[in-house]
């Protein structure tokens, strides 16, 4: 691992600077969910996080990091929604202005969240990619700061942080299933976890449609897929038509990627409600859904990341409905 773009260091400086802005999130050992042989699963629950997702952490160290000139221009970015929420919060809290391009297939709670917060919202385009090309030309145009969701080393070392709280609060573990789309989050948390300790399994998770990470990865580099409906709305997107950053990280720091199904990430919503009481978005449910699926076989200390609370509630009492 040596030469990572990104390091512990990125790492430790990230934590000083959001610690004051961001939650400390727990991690609680699951009693609901176990395995053979005293398998013992545990959740770090960033659905409690600022903003409802794991984003605010990358997002703020990013914007905390900009120069006052780099403030003064106005920030953009796109978002599949939690991004969004998550620059125009910390935008508004350091009175910055910021546009948020969202694809108009982002669900009507993320869309109004990121107004709530004080965001521009800009409906621009039939997709991710085709919004991210919109803002990148308004960002060059009017010369706004575009904050990257994952290519880019702060907002990778702001996700890293929560590998750092991980270890502080369970030192020894064996594996880690974290959900992934453009590979910021599993690369600051992989970055951190391999460091220490190269023998844990870093498993990311991905829907089975559309999983442009994966597909990548086996295609030995970025490759661009159609976007498809997906209750994991969060992980929709591709790499970046110029990937800098995490398909590297990715190639190097992920053991694999578990593909899940609609009907597993629906039935791991209703189970996480059921079962432990916690509302958790098609997004952030895919790791435990690669566990009651079976494709991930429990063994020793398994962490799950639970990445985001973010779910529109029609869709939710749907599910809940009908698993
Ligand atoms: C963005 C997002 C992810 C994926 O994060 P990447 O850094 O893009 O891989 C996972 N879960 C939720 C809830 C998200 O919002």
């Amino acid at each position: 691992l040596d030469n990572l773009p990104v390091n512990l260091n990125d790492v430790y400086k990230a934590k000083k600077s959001i610690r004051d802005l961001i939650v400390r999130t727990p991690l609680i050992q699951s009693s609901s969910f176990s395995g053979d042989g005293g398998a013992e699963l545990y959740l770090k629950l960033e659905n409690l996080q600022q903003t409802g997702s794991f984003k605010f952490r990358g997002a703020s160290n990013k914007i905390a990091n900009l120069s006052a000139d780099e403030k003064k221009r106005g920030l953009i970015t796109v978002s599949s929604g939690n991004h969004g929420k998550a620059v125009a919060y910390s935008a508004y809290k350091l009175g910055i202005p910021a546009t948020i391009c969202l694809s108009d297939k982002t669900p009507e709670n993320k869309v109004n969240g990121i107004k709530k917060l004080g965001g521009h919202v800009l409906i621009a385009g039939g997709s991710y990619d085709e919004a991210e090309e919109v803002a990148l030309g308004i960002a060059d145009e009017q010369g706004l700061v575009f904050i990257d969701s994952f290519d880019d080393p702060l907002v990778i070392a702001g996700q890293g942080t929560i590998g750092m709280e991980i270890f502080e609060d369970l030192p020894d573990f064996d594996n880690i299933l974290i959900p992934v789309s453009g590979g910021g989050l599993a690369s600051g948390i992989g970055l951190f976890v391999k460091t220490l300790n190269p023998k844990i399994n870093v498993i990311g998770v991905q829907m089975e449609r559309g999983p442009v990470m994966y597909e990548s990865l086996k295609a030995g580099h970025p490759i661009h897929l159609p976007e498809e409906p997906t209750l994991a709305d969060g992980l929709k997107g591709g790499i970046g038509k110029e990937n800098h950053y995490t398909f590297d990280l990715c190639r190097r720091l992920l053991d694999e990627i578990l593909l899940v199904t609609e009907d597993e990430i629906a039935n791991a919503m209703a189970v996480l409600i059921r079962e432990q009481h916690l509302v958790i978005e098609g997004s952030g449910s895919v790791g435990i859904a690669a566990v009651l699926s079976g494709r991930f076989k429990l063994k020793g200390r398994t962490v799950v990341v639970l990445s985001g609370s973010n779910v529109d509630i029609p869709i939710l009492m749907g599910i809940m409905s009908k698993y």
